[in-house]
């Protein structure tokens, strides 16, 4: 299946990509194989924005269900998300890669707080930026975060790295023989509760006519075949 190039894609890991086999949060090794993907990707001439989710951490919603209050638990949960992007710039750093690490909460002593501006300047010089803390703001998820700052960068696809290879008609792990799209619309994942991305996600990438690139980031060199066109991949659009 051929698939257009995109020039400049935001790339979503969820928390758990970096614990390697669940023993730490953050895993030395696994976290540098993830950074050499995005290096391979960015010698590809990708431009590459990174959000970076926290669930390896910390997730407001788990704790608000064991009496953490609410918003307390979400703010906890996007600090987690810091400490994981500066974990992936560290990673990066250490292969020579120049990044940033933008945050929506403001902590200018660790990083620099989210200016679009400031951020389009440092994709233009090569650098890759990872936006931290999601939104910024309670009840809301790392996937939105990172569908907002896609449409905000003017990103050509947002690639979701996971731990399957594409969209499902109904969870492969549970269901023998259930079908994987190569290519599936915003409204039938959305229509059908496709497990892609959070709802809210989903239609802000379909108002701003941004396809989600649905890849397993497990897999070695997985990201650059798919940014070639040559992986397996669902392509929501
Ligand atoms: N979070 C939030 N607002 C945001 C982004 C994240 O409140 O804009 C909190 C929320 O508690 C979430 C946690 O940060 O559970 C970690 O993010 P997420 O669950 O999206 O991480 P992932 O599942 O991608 O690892």
């Amino acid at each position: 299946m051929s698939r257009p190039r995109f020039n400049r894609i935001l790339l979503k890991l969820s928390g758990e990509v970096l614990m390697g086999d669940g023993r730490v949060s953050i895993d030395p090794e696994t976290t540098a194989r993830v950074a050499q993907e995005i290096a391979d990707a960015r010698a590809m001439g990708h431009e590459l924005c990174v959000v970076v989710g926290g669930g390896n951490i910390f997730r407001g919603l788990a704790a608000a269900a064991k009496g953490i209050e609410r918003t307390t638990a979400d703010y906890m949960g996007m600090l987690a998300t810091v400490m994981n992007a500066l974990a992936v710039q560290n990673a990066l750093e250490q292969i020579g890669v120049d990044t940033r690490v933008q945050s929506a909460i403001p902590m200018a002593s660790v990083c620099e707080p989210y200016i679009r501006r400031r951020a389009e300047r440092h994709l233009e010089k090569g650098r890759i930026v990872i936006f931290a803390a999601g939104v910024g703001s309670p009840f809301f998820t790392t996937d939105t975060g990172a569908a907002l700052r896609a449409a905000e960068m003017k990103c050509d696809a947002l690639f979701k790295g996971t731990s399957v290879d594409g969209v499902y008609d109904a969870d492969p792990k549970k269901v023998p023989g259930a079908r994987r799209y190569d290519q599936v619309s915003f409204n039938t994942v959305l229509a059908d509760d496709l497990k892609v991305m959070d709802a809210s996600a989903v239609a802000l990438c379909r108002d701003n006519d941004i396809p989600i690139v649905v890849f397993n980031i497990r897999e070695q060199g997985n990201l650059a075949r798919v940014l070639a066109g040559e992986g397996v991949a669902t392509v929501v659009g």
